[in-house]
Formats: structure tokens, sequence, C-alpha cells
């Protein structure tokens, strides 16, 4: 039996809970939860891992722990162990000790009040006395004596699951090293569940149901992202099909008596977003929880007394829906910027001066804030890696609906400062998305279309609200534009002749910009509802013209060139 007290090397970057702040909406992830890529996920049987991508302020920690929970209930009788890793701080450069916690920490979270027959203990035993002994034994024995006491244990079990929050904090050495370890963990039977800001694992090959009979339940030219392949065919035939036509009774077409199915992806990796009706729930129930009770009808335990805009609120249920739906648009599946623009109503008095404290869709102080913090971590990164942040960022927001990956990585390396010396070496697509820190999205389509996570990205580097973004701007080289139409930031004037003009009118500092913005300034940029729209509509067609443009023709061998180790779906 193991307990808590034991030998804990532990990390800096690790934690083994999340608290939750008592004022979370449980209710939020509810689309997730009943999707069928996680239930098919948490289903006995199943051993793929499964990997969810949200941008900063998505909710990624908040969903890594209401899923640990929602584990937890559901299993609650069963010899069932649920382990949580939040990863709270970057990990450096082969940083070979998180690995070690890493393994620790999942080890003390299954064994703990668990009898697994001796096995494991007796390993964990032998890993405590290799800590001890001198001169150290090295770091691979370590591991390898860790791995002998979690590997049985997790064999005792009935299910065990691993969430793991933020692997995107983890420097690409160490992610290459804790992706080995997952993978071994996952071929012992441990469900992996992980969140990242930014997507490690498309594969730029979308999949497709082969099964004759698909179209009569779902759409053809929508790609599948459980799907089944047959492991006598697969190598020649990559024969694919989709759980629900495998649930239907279909079976290879190539193979005599239907093959053998098997799941060929180690992965599947999702861009979550919170749903726009689960958003409008917590819309209701956070009003409802701050302005007392104005007819929303949330499942509220907390109703505190009608503050005066309650009162507006539950006198006039018409603006209030507009008010609701004005805030689930603005969000965009974001709780964090739902979240920002609810807690500024605190002092607002009308649901009329609400509504219009949105007007124009600006971007409120505290949304600056989120992006600012994010751009403030690549401060101290070396110009070259900086430039590669703000290019990958710019030139994403350049075209109204993204820019393809061959685009994007032509003009970062054309836009290198000429001191930059590793600035002609070719970047990935994976090193783009690393060094944009979550604010860039990808399809999963051959072309790789880059984009912005959010709509409200696009104006904040559009408008040049930061700085850095700002002079990055002012070097960089899109397509047939000329040197000389750019910004030279020698030029007299802090922002040279062609510096935009909100910039030049507030005098260019975040100070001025905020002073601007909170004053109600009529310049200030504006984001209308309309432009909103047409920018989600925008994406979402470029996207599926990409996806229809790639879909293979029926009955044609697959183009399986670029299909990599994991086919996953964005
Ligand atoms: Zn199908
Ligand atoms: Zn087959």
């Amino acid at each position: 039996m193991a307990t808590q007290s034991q030998v804990y090397v532990g990390h800096a970057a690790i934690a083994a809970t999340h608290q939750l702040p008592l004022d979370t909406y449980l209710g939020l992830f509810d689309n997730i939860f009943n999707s069928e890529d996680f239930i098919h996920w948490r289903s006995d049987g199943r051993s793929w891992q499964l990997h969810y991508i949200g941008g900063p302020g998505s909710g990624k920690t908040t969903l890594s722990a209401i899923a640990a929970q929602y584990l937890r209930d559901m299993n609650g009788s069963r010899n069932v162990g649920v382990a949580t890793i939040f990863i709270q701080k970057d990990v450096a450069f082969r940083d070979q000790t998180f690995i070690q916690a890493f393994l620790e920490s999942l080890y003390h979270q299954l064994s703990y009040e668990r009898d697994d027959g001796g096995l494991a203990t007796g390993a964990f035993l032998s890993y405590k006395q290799a800590l001890d002994v001198k001169p150290a034994r090295s770091m691979a024995h370590r591991l390898k004596l860790l791995r002998k006491a979690v590997y049985p244990l997790i064999m005792s079990l009935q299910r065990a699951f691993l969430v793991v929050d933020g692997i995107d904090r983890c420097h690409q050495s160490v992610t290459d090293q804790l992706e080995a370890e997952l993978s071994r963990l996952q071929h012992y039977g441990l469900s992996i569940m992980t969140t990242s800001r930014f997507p490690q694992y498309r594969s730029g090959q979308a999949m497709y149901c082969d099964a004759p009979d698909h179209d009569l339940h779902s759409p053809p030219d929508v790609p599948v992202t459980v799907f089944w392949g047959c492991k006598w065919c697969w190598a020649s035939s990559k024969y694919t099909i989709c759980q629900q036509c495998k649930e239907n009774g279909d079976l290879c077409n190539n193979c005599l008596d239907g093959g053998l199915l098997f799941e060929p992806s180690e992965r599947l990796e999702i861009d979550f977003a919170v749903s726009d009706r689960s958003m409008r729930s917590f819309v209701s129930w956070d009003l409802e929880r701050e302005h007392g009770d104005i007819n929303l009808k949330s499942a509220n335990d907390r109703k505190p007394p009608l503050s005066a805009l309650g009162r507006s609120l539950r006198d006039k249920p018409n603006a209030t829906e507009e008010l609701i739906e004005k805030i689930v648009e603005r969000a965009s599946g974001n709780i964090t910027i739902a979240k920002l623009d609810l807690d500024s109503l605190a002092n607002v008095q009308s649901v009329e001066a609400a509504i219009s404290s949105f007007a124009g869709d600006r971007l409120s102080n505290n949304i600056l804030a989120l992006f600012d913090d994010v751009l403030e971590r690549i401060k101290h990164l070396t110009e070259h890696e900086r430039h590669i942040t703000l290019a990958s960022i710019l030139s994403a927001v350049h075209e109204d609906h993204g820019a393809r990956f061959q685009d994007i990585e032509k003009w970062i390396r054309e836009s290198r400062l000429e001191s930059d010396a590793q600035g002609h070496a070719r970047l990935t697509v994976e090193e783009i998305l690393r060094a944009a820190r979550g604010f860039l999205g990808l399809s999963n389509c051959k072309d790789q279309l880059i984009y912005p996570y959010h709509e409200m990205l696009k104006l904040y580097a559009d408008e040049h609200y930061d700085e850095a973004l700002f002079w990055e701007h002012a070097h960089m080289r899109f397509g047939r534009m000329k040197r000389s139409e750019t910004v030279d930031p020698s030029a007299p004037g802090r922002f040279g002749s062609n510096a935009p003009r909100q910039m030049k009118a507030w005098g260019g500092s975040r100070g001025a910009i905020r002073g601007a913005l909170k004053s109600g300034d009529a310049n200030i940029p504006a984001w209308s509802a309309e432009r909103t729209v047409a920018w989600q509509e925008g994406v979402r067609n470029a996207l599926v013209q990409d996806l229809q443009v790639k879909r293979r023709p029926q009955g044609v061998p697959k183009d399986i060139r670029n299909l990599r180790r994991q086919p996953t779906m964005w």
C-alpha cells in the first residue's frame, strides 16, 4: 500500500492537482464530454491518446480539472485510477528531472490507497534505494526503475486514466521525450488525455470513410475523426471506415472475410471550444450569480439581491437577450474573453449601458492584457526567436482568412533582419506554431492553412495594439510589397512617417492607447458584429473549400505520400 508521504523528487513545473475556483461553471464543457470523440476515448478497449488544442484563454486547465473529476465520477465504484498532471511553468531544454518527476507523480497518484499486490511497490522501493546510492546512478537507470513500478500498477487496474494539462509548456526536446514516454504508458493500457496551446500532430491529410453506405447517415464530404482501418491491407490500401459504419457492421471491402479492423491512429488531436449553447448558459449563470435573480432560470445556488444592473436586466428581457448574444458572439468559444466581458459590467447600471459598452466591439483593456501577457513571455528570447514569433503572427493575420504554410514560411524568412544569421534556415510548420504561442491554428489539409486562433487577435495585430508587433511589421515583406512601402523605424518621428493613424494619434504608447479605449474615443478600431460573422464564415468557407478540393474521388487509391504515423483530424 503506497502513501503520499513517500520520497518525492518533484519538479517546480508539475502540480498534481488544480483547485478550481468556487465560481467555476461546471457545465462549461458538457459538449466535449458528450462528444463521440471523448465517449469513444474513455470506453473500454480503446487505446489512442486524445489531445485537446486551445489557444490562450480557452480554458484548458479548467477542462483538464473538470475532465478528471468527470472520469472519477463516472468510474466511482470500479477499480479505476485517474491521475492528473498540470504543467504550470516552462520546462527547459533537455530537463531530465522533468520526466523523472512526471513518472513519480503518476506512480504516487495511481498507487494512493491502493494495494497493487506488491510488484509495483517493490519496484518503487528499488527506485528509492537507487536515489540514495553514491555515486548517483544514471538518469536512464532511474527512469527504468520508475517504469518498472508504474507499468504493473497500470496493469493491475481495471482502467487507468492520465490527464496532462499544458504539454506546450515543455521545450521541444522534452516534448519528444514525453511523447515516447506517453506512447509506452499507453501501450501498457493507460488512457491519456492532454491539452496544449498549439497543435503538434497534424498529418496534413484529412480522413474520409470508404464504406459504401456511409452517405446514408453522414455527409460524404466531412472528414471523420474516429476511424478504423484494415490490418491486413492497411499498408497498401489505407481502407478506412468510420465508427458509425463499423457499428453498422461494415468491414474491409478489399479483403476476403472483411479483413481485420483496427484503429491505426495513436492520437486524435482536436481543436476545442465552448459551444455557443454552453456559453449562453454560462453567461446567464454568471449574470444571475453577480446581479441576482433576473428570470434566466440558471442553475445557481447563489443569487444575491438584485443590483442596479440586475433590476434593469429583469425589467427588459429582450435587451437582456441581446446582451447575452453579444457576449456569446464576442467570445466565439473562448471562456476567458466571455468572463472578462462579464467582469467589465461590475459597475454598469443599466442593460442599455451594458450593450453600448460593447458597441463597435472594441478590445477592452482586460482583453488587451490577455494578449499582452502572451507576448510578454517572448521578451527574454533571442532576436531570431522573437522575429519568428512576431512574424508568424503577422503573416497569419495578413490575409483575411489565414494563409498557406508555405507562404507564411517564405514571408518569415524573407523578412529576417540583416543581423539574423540563423534567419536563412527553413522552418517547419511545427516550429511556426510553437513560436506563435497558441495564437495560431492549423487546418488539417494538404495546404496547411494557418490562421489566427481568435478574430480579436487579428484586430490586435492589424491595428498595432502591440509595439513589438508594430516594429516587426515594418520589416515584413508580403509578396510583392516593396521595401519602400514599409515603415522605416529610423525615419523622423517615433513611429516613422508611414505609421498607422491610430498609432500616431495616440503617441503609440500602451498607456495612451488604453486611455483612448477607456474614454471611448471614436477613432478606436472597431470590429463590427457583421465583420465578426463574415470573418467566421470566411474561415469556415476557406477550410471547407480546401477540404473539398482535396476530397479524393470515390474508388481511387488515396495519395498516401503525406500520410504520417498519426493520421489525425483538426
Ligand atoms: Zn462511414
Ligand atoms: Zn483489408
